[in-house]
């Protein structure tokens, strides 16, 4: 696809059915109003109509048809637009010798240019080349051969106005399609190179967590919201720098890892984990209450605390948490919830303490 962009993609091809729609009712009304219609153009256009306005409510409807009604689509162009008119056309002026071809065939020359245009919006390069040369064989090739067999024909100008679309103007065409083919791959590793920028200015390198950045981007949303059922939960290796003393700076990133990774499995999907710097990490919980909280942070020291990590041996962090009040902005949320934590170092460690002024 040239765009990822499903809704956009719909969407265009609801106007192009629509158009579809639009054109063939108008030539119906032509058709009608004509004193003295061919037979086959009181009986293509409605069905065009009739066709065009199913597919249209049909993929309003269902979205996700959006392959099988486009190729529906461009069928019913190439067959009742295209293909029959122009065969019908050609038998006649071939075995009647009062018919001309420049005279009976409805103005569809552009037709299968159209095809053509429409499937760059939702269709592979390969497939729109394998399209492009089975629409010209069928359509464009025994016009043209009929034109140069019938110079009279091929000299006027409706006959060089078909003989330029139907083959010059089609070729052009069909040369955006490596055109095509190399901005689809632009697009798509220009995507890809979007969503790492992303990855990387939101994540932390180490522990692959949210970094500080994120998570002040979150709580600045939690403080403008002033929900007092959000809170976050801020904790901090306890003598961190002993294990790294003891087993060396790689040891102690093993130690982050390890915390990350038992402290993501106790958080939900779209809770915000977040390390706040160097052995620090900060949660922000969004619609939880005092209870909730508590309970998970309590989660959160279990999981750390339960088993050793190598080759620190056992682990413990200390755990401050509080609630968000009417009146916080970020800096006094952060210096309630600090204050807890500071509390749970001084009262021994490896324990959660609630901020004094939610109880
Ligand atoms: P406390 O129980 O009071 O928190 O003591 P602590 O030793 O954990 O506290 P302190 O803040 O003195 O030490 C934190 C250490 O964390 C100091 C710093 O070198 C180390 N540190 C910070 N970031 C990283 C990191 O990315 N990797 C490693 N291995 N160490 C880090
Ligand atoms: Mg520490
Ligand atoms: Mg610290």
């Amino acid at each position: 696809m040239l765009y990822t962009d499903e809704t956009f993609i719909r969407r265009t091809a609801l106007t192009t059915l629509a158009i579809a729609a639009l054109l063939a009712g108008f030539t119906t009304l032509i058709h009608y109003l004509e004193p003295d219609p061919y037979p086959m153009n009181l009986v293509i256009p409605p069905l065009m109509l009739l066709i065009s306005s199913f597919l249209w409510g049909w993929l309003y409807r269902r979205p996700e048809s959006l392959q099988t009604v486009m190729r529906l689509g461009l069928a019913t162009i190439f067959l009742g637009g295209s293909a029959l008119p122009a065969w019908i056309s050609l038998g006649l002026a071939i075995y009647r010798p009062d018919v001309t071809l420049v005279d009976r065939l409805p103005p569809m020359s552009s037709f299968p240019m159209a095809i053509i245009v429409v499937m760059f919006i939702f269709a592979t390069p390969q497939t729109i080349i394998t399209t492009a040369v089975v629409v010209w064989i069928v359509i464009s090739l025994p016009i043209l051969i009929y034109l140069i067999a019938h110079p009279t024909e091929l000299w006027s100008p409706r006959g060089l106005e078909m003989a330029v679309t139907l083959g010059p103007i089609t070729a052009i065409v069909s040369t955006l399609v490596p055109f095509q083919r190399v901005l689809q791959q632009r697009l798509t590793s220009l995507q890809d190179e979007r969503a790492l920028m992303q990855v990387l200015s939101e994540r932390d390198s180490l522990t692959h967590l949210y970094n500080r950045r994120a998570a002040e981007e979150l709580l600045s949303i939690c403080v403008a919201d002033a929900d007092s059922s959000d809170g976050v939960i801020l904790f901090d290796i306890d003598h961190f720098k002993r294990i790294n003393d003891t087993y060396g700076h790689q040891a102690g990133d093993v130690v982050l890892v390890a915390v990350a990774m038992r402290c993501s499995q106790v958080l939900r999907q779209h809770d915000c984990l977040a390390r706040w710097g160097g052995e620090e990490f900060l949660v922000v919980l969004r619609h939880v209450g005092a209870e909730v909280i508590e309970r998970i942070a309590e989660e959160l020291r279990f999981a750390i605390a339960s088993e050793e990590i190598e080759p620190a041996g056992s682990v413990t962090a200390s755990f401050g948490v509080s609630l968000v009040k009417p009146t916080d902005t970020i800096e006094t949320l952060l210096q309630r919830v600090d204050q807890a934590m500071y509390a749970a170092k001084t009262s021994g460690r490896n324990r959660v303490m609630t901020d004094q002024s939610l109880s």
